[in-house]
């Protein structure tokens, strides 16, 4: 049992090493298809690089929407609740003035000693600290009653708006004035709440009137934060600024009526967009409410800047860090590329060195076989004939022992230079064989036009006129042994070889200085 175990074990491991060796295989082929485009992993690296870079970006951007969509849900719940305690305080204090209407209009509760009067007509709600005063004026715009005693029988009221519209029009109901300097309270900004007292025949017959401090509002804006540069305030829909924090400089700039944030803001009852401020120019995320039952808007207005900050510093960092990676990235590609291809440059020339003969600079042997399978392979896909010739110099031996070896190094150059210039089809291989013997392959050449050529170079060698004086014709002579095949139906590219080997070999035996064919039967 145990035997068979380990011979399941060894048989996985077998099977785990094959597939490794396969993989190894794969990765290595990879690899080479890789160096051979070095270009290809420049371009790879730039692509990646950019891609994490514009994910990257893409993500920083969405987090700058998501870091305002942020401040706007805050600035929204602070709109919401401040406008609901706004509206709370204007609800009781409406509720106060019909308290006082009602009182006012009747005779039994005016013809109550003073004091019990002011106890009717000023519910508890007039007494909250943001009432500055709450009064009852006759129609002439006089104090007939008020809920602190102060020194106004010589003061006239009829030029107050919250006087006057109801003067006007009886149907004006709640109103709620501009902002206004007290007479009664040594100049204390303030706003009236005002409602008609109708005498028992509809006429107009005086205004109840509370008084609110503007320092309500101003001491509500103080406990919101906005920011270093952001603003909150009360507006009212005709622009002008109730309270606002921070303060505003001057009196003028409390009319912010051409303002392009006001016009949005009238429009419609609660909203948010970014605008700059008519007041000072700051870029701010606005997000506003208009008070239920008032004309007043409540706006929270974070400034952009503050907003940012943080996401901007973010940013900074991993921008920075993403462009220096990045750029790293691209570098050490294009830096693999240019070694890739210089690799690629030396590889090719070591293979080209390896296939050339030293000497002459033609193929050498090596490169003859690696050629003459190529040739041989497309003749048969082809189904043209493929020629060989086989090249020897006649009485070499002789050459050497005459003129010495280096003579007989030129000597053999020339004839390669000769063959070389002979040979110019495109397909056509000529290589140096070994010692003075050369192999000229020609694709696509029949038998006659094999023979044809084999005769042109012999003659041009002749014609090269290298004297050899000890050879019987005193000159440098070749001779060749032509053979020709069609490989759809010969096996074999050496058989090509030995075929011409055999033809030279006659070629030699019938007196040198000769081109002969296999086929000629010479
Ligand atoms: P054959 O006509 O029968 O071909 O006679 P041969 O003398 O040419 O033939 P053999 O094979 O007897 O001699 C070949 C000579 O070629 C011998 C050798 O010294 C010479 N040889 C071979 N390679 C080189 C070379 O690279 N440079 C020089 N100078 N001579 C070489
Ligand atoms: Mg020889
Ligand atoms: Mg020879």
């Amino acid at each position: 049992m145990p035997a068979r175990l380990n011979a399941v074990r060894k048989t996985g491991r077998m099977v785990s090493r094959r597939l490794m060796r396969r993989n190894r295989s794969a990765a290595m082929r990879f690899a080479e298809a890789f160096s051979r485009f070095p270009v290809l992993a420049g371009l790879l690296g730039t692509a990646i690089a950019v891609s994490m870079a514009v994910l990257s970006f893409a993500a920083l951007w969405q987090g700058r929407a998501q870091a305002l969509q942020n401040a706007h849900q805050a600035s929204a719940n602070l709109v919401a609740t401040l406008s609901a305690d706004i509206a709370r305080n204007i609800e009781a204090s409406d509720l106060s003035l019909r308290t006082i209407i009602s009182g006012a209009q009747n005779p039994a509760v005016m013809a109550l000693p003073p004091d019990l009067r002011k106890l009717v007509l000023f519910d508890g709600a007039t007494g909250m600290s943001y009432v500055g005063g709450a009064f009852v004026m006759n129609r002439e715009g006089r104090i007939v009653v008020e809920r602190d005693p102060s020194q106004h029988a010589d003061l006239l009221f009829n030029d107050r708006d919250y006087f006057r519209i109801h003067a006007d029009n009886p149907n004006a109901g709640l109103f709620i004035s501009e902002p206004y300097a007290s007479r009664l309270r040594k100049g204390a900004s303030s706003l009236a709440m005002s409602r008609r007292i109708d005498a028992p025949d509809g006429s107009f017959a005086g205004v109840a009137v509370i008084a609110l401090n503007v320092s309500y509002f101003t001491n509500l804006l103080a406990h919101v934060s906005v920011g270093p540069s952001g603003s909150v305030f009360i507006v009212q829909e005709d622009g002008v600024v109730i309270a606002r924090e921070p303060a505003l400089q001057s009196e003028e700039a409390r009319y912010v009526v051409k303002s392009p944030t006001l016009t949005a803001m009238k429009d419609a009852p609660s909203g948010s967009y970014i605008s700059r401020s008519a007041i000072d120019g700051v870029r701010r995320l606005y997000t506003f409410q208009h008070v239920p039952g008032t004309h007043l808007i409540a706006a929270v207005a974070p400034a952009e800047h503050d907003v940012l900050s943080a996401w901007r510093q973010r940013s900074i960092i991993i921008g920075g860090l993403t462009l220096m990676f990045g750029g790293g990235f691209i570098i050490i590609s294009w830096l693999l590329a240019i070694s890739l291809r210089s690799r690629a440059i030396a590889q090719e020339k070591l293979q080209r060195l390896a296939g050339t003969d030293s000497l002459t600079g033609l193929c050498n042997r090596r490169a003859l076989d690696r050629r003459l399978d190529e040739e041989w392979r497309r003749a048969r896909r082809v189904g043209q004939p493929l020629s060989a010739l086989f090249v020897d110099v006649d009485y070499f031996k002789l050459y050497n022992d005459t003129y010495g070896h280096a003579m007989g190094d030129d000597a053999l150059i020339a004839v390669a230079d000769c063959i070389q210039n002979s040979a110019k089809r495109p397909g056509d291989i000529v290589a140096r064989y070994g010692g003075e013997e050369f192999v000229v392959v020609l694709p696509g050449a029949a038998a006659s036009g094999a023979f044809t050529f084999a005769e042109r170079l012999r003659v041009k060698v002749e014609e090269l006129a290298i004297p050899n004086g000890a050879a019987p014709r005193r000159v440098l002579t070749i001779s060749i042994g032509c053979a020709t095949a069609s490989p759809r139906q010969s096996d074999d590219a050496l058989k090509l070889l030995s075929s011409a080997d055999a033809a030279l070999y006659l070629a030699k035996r019938t007196g040198r200085n000769r081109a002969i064919h296999e086929d000629s039967g010479a």
